[in-house]
């Protein structure tokens, strides 16, 4: 931390500055310039924190120069980190591989999942979303199929294997989603729902952490923070697009976010562009694009039938147009230095062989 004092401050607001920092343990470096004196700090941030020291006689400023979120932080952790998804199927998402996941926006009916999840896994998926708690802009809106839709999920998941990514809205539903689901989203909506934050990193289960529409990148990585400081470090952030002036896209994928996170917090970065755009035209540039910055994975929406889909039918991919893309992602990430997930997925049998 540095303190800047201001041109106008005396000796004793030095010295009065020295002995508040000394008074908690830390030490003081003072460096007198022409103008103004700068103090370094060092010693525990968070007494600093409580000394108030923007408060006092003579100082002009005070910056930190450590990050504010520590446990999901690189300072600490240097080496990136690789989050594992599933139980009888575990499917890595991190800096070694690039994950596909797929599946429809909702949950609307047993064969409508099961229809969505077949066209994933054809493609090369190797993890299923759907929501079956839908957090809508209109309370008169879909709201999906409650438990109901969490049971059509675990079923799905039987029938294909693939691990299943649903998202939870309420600290309320948390036990429930995490006893039928292997990871549990956070949508935009909730990035900033402390409780909720901090149930989920209660739940013992993998966390999908999307940007909130309006947030900084440090304020999604204090978001994350909170889910680390319940003791779950198995956290995937999710860049879906932010809200800017521009109309032509539902959200403004902010793609510089990925290098931008992975160069600050270790923890994997996937990107969401069907939510970001909001038009499904745009899902597999925008996919390209997340595969050559060097995100660690991507997260489609797919409906057997866009048309009748009760939420986000706009962005959803068809059998055709999901193949199209899944070329893409099988060509790309070799050229980024990358491999396809799949071809890391471990299964129990070759797990305990
Ligand atoms: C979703 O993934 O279904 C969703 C609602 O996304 P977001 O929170 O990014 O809008
Ligand atoms: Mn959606």
């Amino acid at each position: 931390m540095v303190v800047v004092m201001t041109p106008e401050a005396t000796d004793a607001d030095v010295a009065h500055v020295v002995e508040r920092v000394e008074s908690v343990g830390g030490e003081a470096f003072v460096s007198t310039g022409v103008v103004r004196t700068i103090i370094g700090l060092v010693g525990d941030i968070d007494s600093f924190h409580h000394l108030n020291l923007r408060s006092l006689p003579g100082v002009g400023d005070v910056h930190r120069i450590s990050d504010p979120y520590k446990l999901v932080s690189r300072q600490h952790h240097p080496d990136r980190s690789t989050v594992w998804v599933g139980e009888t199927t575990k499917v890595p998402v991190g800096p070694d591989s690039f994950t596909f996941i797929a599946g429809p926006c909702a949950v609307e009916s047993p064969a409508q999942t099961l229809e969505a999840a077949e066209m994933a896994k054809a493609a090369g998926a190797t993890l299923l979303r759907g929501g079956a708690y839908k957090p809508r802009t209109s309370p008169y809106a879909f709201q999906g199929l409650g438990v109901k839709g969490l049971e059509i999920l675990a079923g799905v998941r039987e029938t294909t294997g693939l691990p299943v990514v649903t998202e939870v809205v309420d600290a309320r539903d948390v036990q429930v989603v995490a006893e039928h689901a292997d990871m549990l989203q956070i949508g935009t909506r909730n990035m900033a729902n402390f409780g909720l934050l901090q149930a989920v990193g209660e739940s013992g289960k993998p966390v999908l952490l999307k940007r909130g529409m309006t947030a900084t990148i440090e304020e999604w990585l204090m978001a994350a923070e909170y889910i680390a400081q319940r003791g779950n470090l198995d956290i995937v952030l999710c860049e879906r697009g932010i809200r800017t002036f521009e109309q032509a896209t539902r959200n403004t994928l902010d793609i510089s976010a990925v290098p931008v996170v992975q160069a600050t917090s270790h923890l994997p970065i996937i990107v969401d562009p069907s939510h970001a755009a909001g038009r499904k035209d745009l899902v597999v540039p925008l996919s390209r694009a997340a595969v050559a910055v060097g995100a660690d994975g991507v997260i489609v929406d797919v409906h057997p039938d866009p048309e009748t889909a009760l939420c986000d039918g706009p962005q959803a991919l068809l059998g055709a147009e999901l193949r199209s893309l899944a070329q893409a992602m099988r060509q790309l990430p070799p050229v980024v230095g990358r491999v396809d997930a799949s071809t890391l997925v471990r299964t129990e049998a070759a797990a305990t062989a």
